[in-house]
């Protein structure tokens, strides 16, 4: 089955695909080691906070004091999770325990304040499937029909209609194309799922607090459609043509294809 993110990947450079799935070549950067523990701490989380929730919050708390209560236990998954990933995180584990507190923290606010808003408006015993829904975090999704599959980061969900939100732990300031694809992939598959359309998602880059929507049209799947069969193209002995250009310079397989040297000629 393809993977959403090889279609994206495709459309960066489909030879990288070509190295990534015929050779099994992965070059691991530390941006991605970051994002990879940033995700395993989000579903943790996911998990824990109805807990956290049940056993600790109290009617008359107020937003600082729930903030305390979920940060304190966020800062305790932090560390594990870092302590475990210790080996392959290539900076100082303190720095890279404290980057990590900064941004759950601002997820520990967030969730104080509209944890305090519903008690006010409905009471503690009412509101746990309005701020716990289910699942709809790392949610798994994989179509037989459309041979696609993809793990999406979360799915909002707003009157029966299921939106894809694709979270970036990187400081780059804007999306590119391939980004848009991959959340086009997603609004497939949870169409695939759920059966309804769906015209928009989200991406959302958590270190520099932005969330920007995107419009999922009908062309923008069929781009999608197409790169898959580009890919499986791939799977099936096509061979890419290696082309230098500008992205090189900045891919993480940059010196399997071109050695060391990171200047791109411009012709
Ligand atoms: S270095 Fe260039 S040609 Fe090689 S995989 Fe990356 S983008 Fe593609």
């Amino acid at each position: 089955m393809i993977y959403v993110t090889d279609v994206s990947q495709y459309a960066f450079c489909p030879y990288s695909i070509y190295l990534r799935k015929i050779h099994k070549i992965r070059v691991v950067t530390p941006p991605m080691i970051f994002g990879d523990i940033y995700h395993r701490i989000t579903e943790r989380m996911e998990k824990r906070e109805r807990v956290i929730f049940d056993i600790f919050v109290r009617e008359g708390m107020g937003a600082d004091e729930i903030t305390t209560i979920f940060y304190d236990d966020t800062k305790k998954v932090i560390r594990n999770a870092v302590l475990r990933n210790k080996k392959r995180i290539k900076e100082d584990i303190l720095k890279t325990i404290e980057r990590l507190n900064q941004l759950f923290l601002r997820r520990s606010m967030e969730k104080a304040v509209l944890l305090r808003k519903a008690m006010d408006s409905y009471g503690k015993k009412d509101i746990y499937d309005i701020v716990f829904p289910e699942a709809l975090t790392e949610l798994s999704i994989a179509s037989k029909k459309l041979n696609l599959c993809g793990r999406i980061d979360r799915v909002e969900e707003k009157d029966k209609k299921y939106y894809p939100v694709e979270i970036k732990t990187s400081t780059a300031e804007k999306y590119m194309e391939k980004d848009v694809l991959q959340l086009a992939g997603y609004a497939l598959l949870l169409e695939s799922k759920f059966g309804n359309p769906v015209d928009k998602g989200f991406i959302e880059y958590v270190v520099l607090n932005k969330k920007y929507e995107i419009e999922i049209d009908r062309n923008l799947k069929n781009d999608v459609l197409k790169i898959k069969t580009s890919v499986e193209e791939i799977l099936n002995g096509n061979i890419p043509e290696k082309k230098r250009r500008e992205e090189c310079d900045f891919c993480n397989l940059h010196d399997i294809c071109w050695g060391t040297e990171r200047s791109y000629v411009h012709s």
